[in-house]
């Protein structure tokens, strides 16, 4: 298989690292969360009670931030400065916040340049709101996952309770719609479908069904990449 970029972005809770694990696991390549990213800054933000509003604390507190990722038995897990923080980052009061913290351009400036670093001489999947228009203009291949927001809804609650999480349908309803608000509406990389994305709306789609839909896609790239 050619080395190749996959970039996948799209509207919260859309199924995209689902798909981008499977997609890892068939084919073999690293697979990077970027949510997660924003998520440990945001952790360590409301840990220190980091003022957003002041962009000298913004920027001390980024400095003193280190983000990794490791892989376990469990997937691939993110790391704070040491910690592993992958149970912590899914919980609510940290989806609440996290979506404020990730329009400061000092924040994005940060992770693009890890993101981008990470995607050096080898091949990746990429999951997020700013790969293929940001962090990954070239990538190979782009797509853009939308879904019913209702049945988006339906699936986190479901993803929460398996983690022992209880939460009110309509808390996470609303927690998804107003952070696809600030992150479509926000002034540095908003989120929006790159014009040479593949619009994928996964609502009436298996997991499954759409990992083949994209596999077909990766199938024919793999014999039109010339090297
Ligand atoms: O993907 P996930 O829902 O975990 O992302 C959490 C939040 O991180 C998003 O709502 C968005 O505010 C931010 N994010 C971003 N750019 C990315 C990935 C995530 O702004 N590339």
């Amino acid at each position: 298989m050619k080395r190749m970029i996959i970039a996948i972005d799209g509207y919260s809770a859309c199924g995209k690292s689902t798909l981008a694990k499977a997609l890892g696991k068939v084919l073999h390549f690293a697979y990077i969360d970027t949510g997660a990213m924003y998520r440990a800054v945001t952790l360590y933000f409301l840990r220190h009670s980091v003022d957003l509003n002041d962009v000298k604390q913004v920027q001390n507190a980024l400095a003193n931030i280190e983000i990794h990722f490791e892989r376990q038995k469990t997937g691939n897990h993110v790391f704070l400065n040491g910690e592993d923080i992958e149970t912590e980052i899914r919980k609510m009061y940290v989806s609440e916040s996290v979506s404020q913290v990730a329009v400061l351009s000092d924040v994005r400036r940060q992770m693009v340049r890890l993101q981008q670093a990470m995607g050096q001489r080898r091949s990746l999947i990429m999951d997020g709101r700013d790969i293929g228009t940001v962090v990954f203009p070239k990538a190979d291949l782009k797509i853009f996952l939308t879904a019913d927001p209702t049945i988006r809804t339906k699936r986190r609650v479901d993803e929460l309770k398996s983690k022992g999480q209880i939460i009110d349908f309509e808390a996470v309803k609303q927690n998804l719609l107003e952070r696809d608000r600030i992150d479509s509406t926000r002034s540095d990389s908003p989120l929006r479908q790159a014009e040479d994305a593949i619009l994928i709306d996964n609502t009436q789609l298996t997991p499954d069904e759409q990992l083949q839909k994209v596999l077909e896609l990766v199938a024919v790239l793999d014999k039109q990449l010339v090297f």
